[in-house]
């Protein structure tokens, strides 16, 4: 029984060393391993709102739906909150710099006080993460009918702080009785999940060719 013991060890370092091995070798030059997932406001900080619809829980929502689909694709993620609680912007950002080669995707809903004001709009800080803001709006764009507010630049705390490409999407208003009705339904959700993962596959395959970094 002895004998068996530096055996044992050697074949768990040899399966442990197989494991890392096959965990990075089919990542492929330029590409992403991992997206961080941030589900917007929760717990006291409920966001924008219209009676009892709000912004913390139509996010939530949408972002576990987002995280089924790119799982269910094969792409690995981290949630930054899945359920209703208080997380700060720095725990936020500290939680998508925390996966060196990943990228940070926080989901948002819309308010403003002109309630006509309606439509999908995708936040960039840095350049370098223009282009993932770019198709997940083409992305939300061939999923729904909705107007396009387009990628924009924008100086939000969490896209400032996190090292890697990181933007925020505002999938529609609150305050606008149409978008309301919409997002209320579990199915546009649900479009807007996949439209939002179909933008980050597309950027995937890019960064795979070698054509972004
Ligand atoms: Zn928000």
């Amino acid at each position: 029984m002895k004998n068996l013991r530096p055996l044992g060890s050697g074949v768990i370092a040899i399966v442990t060393t197989l494991f890392v091995f096959l965990g990075t070798a089919n990542l492929q030059a330029g590409e992403f391993s991992r997206v961080v997932i941030d589900a917007g406001h929760g717990d006291q900080d409920v966001g924008g709102n219209h009676g009892l619809v709000y912004e913390k829980h139509l996010a939530l929502d949408t972002a576990l739906r987002l995280e089924y689909y790119l799982n269910k694709k094969g792409i690995r993620t981290t949630m930054t909150r899945r359920s209703d609680q208080f997380i700060s912007l720095a725990k936020r950002a500290s939680i998508g710099n925390r996966y060196r080669n990943s990228i940070f995707v926080s989901v948002h809903y819309n308010w403003t006080w002109k309630s006509s004001v309606s439509g999908l709009e995708t936040f960039y800080h840095s350049s370098r993460s223009k282009p993932l803001a770019q198709y997940i709006q083409s992305g939300m764009h061939s999923k729904v009918r909705a107007s396009d507010r387009g990628a924009k630049y924008g100086s939000y705390y969490v896209l400032r702080h996190t090292k890697n490409p990181a933007v925020l999407v505002e999938c529609g208003f609150v305050s606008n009785s149409r978008e309301r009705s919409n997002m209320k339904k579990g199915s546009w959700r649900q479009r807007i999940a996949e439209g939002i993962g179909k933008g980050i596959i597309k950027y995937q395959k890019e960064r795979k060719s070698g054509r972004l970094n």
